[in-house]
């Protein structure tokens, strides 16, 4: 019998679960709408058991969306758990799993698990610390520091570092009063997510044309928060992910204004010359959730989790 893992990208609209033996060989996969926990949970047990069938199920993984609980000491380890996602506040997610299968179950964030999958086969390859940042209807970012998701008072929230607000290419301040519903213009989030993007152009940000000042904006704030991220952690590479990165100019645009934001105080080449190598794509694209899954369900085999 082959070994397998089960692996659950649970977001806030979908969960795909897959069973696969790595990242490259996906024996079966399934994309379930995020219902009530009470329904989505037993779903996503019932495929994965159904698809395990025949096979050695040694583990399974969960990348999650937040916030959720990674203390193993606190009594409600393995859930999510002040979300605003309608019926899933305080909600266990490792306890059925593991009562349903009996196997070791790794849970993080749906960013440490991205951080993961791209740092252990992906555009991180071999770098650590590494940073994975999406952008995307919010911002997340995930930190692998000495091979392993960084954990700490909880878990990173790159999404809502305090970020300044900058100026438009033609020297006016941007005034966009904030797309977070904690900080306003205040974060990382709030000035620069999809929604921010779209609401200040007055149309979704998939209808902006690419060559759309707003997209400079946007690159000029990408650059301030992952400056932020550089002097923070030191990470070797940056993996960033989401549908805003493809827009017009913005990778190049980004990795241009990151280093005249830091303006030279982080003396490495990777920051101080043109480098298309540090501020990279993710490797896994729409796939760096549930390739973080199962990256997260081979750390935990043998964990005792
Ligand atoms: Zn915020």
């Amino acid at each position: 019998m082959a070994r397998v893992y089960g692996a659950i990208e649970g977001g806030g609209t979908k969960f795909v679960c897959a069973v696969a033996t790595g990242p490259h060989d996906i024996l079966a996969r399934i994309r379930l709408d995020t219902r009530t926990p009470d329904v989505t949970i037993p779903d996503a047990i019932g495929f994965i058991r159904e698809a395990s069938r025949g096979h050695n199920l040694v583990a399974i993984g969960v990348a999650c969306f937040g916030p959720i609980e990674l203390d193993q000491a606190a009594p409600d380890y393995g859930s999510v758990t002040t979300t605003v996602k309608r019926g899933w506040a305080h909600t266990p997610v490792v306890g059925p799993l593991r009562e349903a299968f009996g196997v070791p179950v790794g849970f993080d964030t749906d960013v440490n698990g991205a951080a993961l999958g791209e740092v252990r086969w992906g555009a991180a390859y071999g770098c650590d610390p590494a940073v994975y940042v999406t952008v995307g209807t919010g911002i997340g970012g995930g930190v692998i520091v000495n091979g392993a998701p960084l954990h700490g008072l909880m878990h990173p929230e790159i999404g809502h570092l305090p970020i300044p607000r900058i100026a438009w290419p033609d020297g006016r301040m941007d005034d966009y009063a904030g797309a977070c519903s904690y900080h306003g213009g205040g974060c990382f989030e709030g000035l620069a997510s999809g929604p921010a993007v779209g609401a200040r152009a007055g149309r979704p940000a998939e209808e902006i044309p690419d060559d759309d000042l707003i997209w400079e904006l946007e690159a000029g704030y990408l650059a301030v928060g992952l400056a932020s991220i550089v002097l923070a952690l030191s990470p070797r590479r940056i993996v960033v992910g989401g549908g805003v990165l493809h827009r017009g100019n913005v990778l190049n645009r980004t990795r241009e204004r990151l280093r005249d934001v830091l303006a030279g105080y982080v003396g490495r080449p990777e920051v101080t010359l043109p480098n298309d190598a540090y501020v990279v794509a993710p490797r896994f694209g729409q796939d760096a959730g549930l390739v973080g899954a199962i990256a997260l369900a081979e750390a935990a085999v043998g964990s005792g989790r």
